[in-house]
């Protein structure tokens, strides 16, 4: 029996296949290569093939027997699914449905998915728990939530059992340097500002030092990679064991600001770079932070790197191994 891993050459599906590898299970990583990277996928068998086509996905579960799926696929610039959000509905919806078709046509009724906190939109309280009203504020988040109730109606209509787990900020990369970030275009703060540490960017913009928090800037909660990898194993197993459809909340339970990081990456990387003081970004709530209890009660997980210099440090090797190399530069 194995797991597929839809999107598991990329960012967080690729560290997922590590960690369930490691914990024994044979994986199959099924992936269209548009954001995903071929060399991510240091584990398992690799197909690929591209969840629009339902061709492709019954071709994977023709040839392997596939237990049970762990579904990274998306598509997800905030931005752009605001511009284009018809490719949004249809990637990370539709093609989340041919999904689910060829599951329920093979008897496979297990799912781990990507969801993210941009499913709760502004919160109405901090720390967000599972149960706050979920009002997303942008295609992307809409997708995800769609996504979700899909599992709720599947769960009583069919005996699906899903288990949705709401990331919040996913950073840092494999403590072991094997795997990492490499998003293109990147947009996220810590990558970002590794780039702008290693000379490759002239500044790191700030989005709003206005805000209604400790030093006017964002706070977000920062969770490493490695810690929801585990999580998704453990999800994994909650559904083994007879779990039913469950949504649950990823983060370290503690808010960093923006300028918070900054002094982070400065001390791990020992680089200063330029910070420019930048207006808001559409879109940005103030403080996003999660409570992850139920995660922590149900699923019994523990994150182990909640640390934010740890978080940015092992980042920063990945970057310097992957990055340096790739330009030939030795940053
Ligand atoms: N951010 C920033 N400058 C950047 C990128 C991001 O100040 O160049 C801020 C952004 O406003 C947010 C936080 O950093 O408060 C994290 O943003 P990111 O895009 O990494 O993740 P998001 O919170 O949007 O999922």
């Amino acid at each position: 029996m194995a797991i597929l891993i839809c999107g598991g050459a990329g960012y967080i599906g690729s560290h997922a296949n590590k960690a369930l590898s490691r914990a024994g299970y044979e994986t199959v990583v099924f992936d269209n290569l548009i954001y995903g990277h071929r060399e991510a996928v240091k584990w398992g068998s690799f197909v690929k093939g591209d969840l629009n086509d339902p061709e492709d996905i019954e071709a994977v579960f023709e040839r392997y027997n596939i237990e049970a799926v762990m579904h990274f696929a998306a598509f997800a610039y905030v931005g752009e699914s605001v511009t284009e959000p018809e490719k949004y509905y249809y990637n990370n919806v539709v093609n989340t449905l041919n999904l689910l078709r060829t599951m329920r046509a093979h008897g496979c009724n297990k799912i781990v998915f990507s969801s993210t906190c941009a499913t709760y939109g502004e919160p109405a309280y901090l720390p967000i728990t599972e149960d706050m009203p979920q009002d997303p504020i942008n295609p992307y988040g809409f997708t995800k939530f769609a996504v979700e109730r899909i599992f709720k109606d599947y769960s009583a209509a069919y005996g699906l059992r899903a288990a949705a787990l709401r990331y919040f900020n996913a950073a840092g990369a494999d403590p072991e340097g094997e795997i990492g970030e490499d998003h293109d275009p990147e947009t996220h703060l810590i990558p970002l500002m590794l780039d702008a540490a290693a000379g490759k960017r002239p500044d790191i913009k700030v989005f709003g030092t206005d805000y209604p928090t400790r030093d006017g800037s964002c706070i977000r909660d920062y969770i490493h990679v490695t810690d929801l990898a585990d999580a998704h194993i453990r999800a994994l197993r909650y559904l083994e064991n007879g779990g039913r459809t469950a949504f649950f909340n990823l983060g370290n339970e503690k808010g960093t600001s923006v300028l918070e990081v900054i002094d982070a990456v400065r001390r791990v990387t020992g680089k200063d770079f330029k910070v420019t003081l930048t207006d808001r970004r559409p879109g940005d709530p103030a403080v996003l932070v999660g409570s992850s209890e139920r995660a922590k009660r149900v699923l019994g997980w523990e994150p182990m790197y909640g640390d934010i210099n740890t978080i940015v440090e092992h980042a920063w090797n990945w970057h310097k191994r992957h990055f340096g190399k790739e330009d030939g530069e030795n940053v």
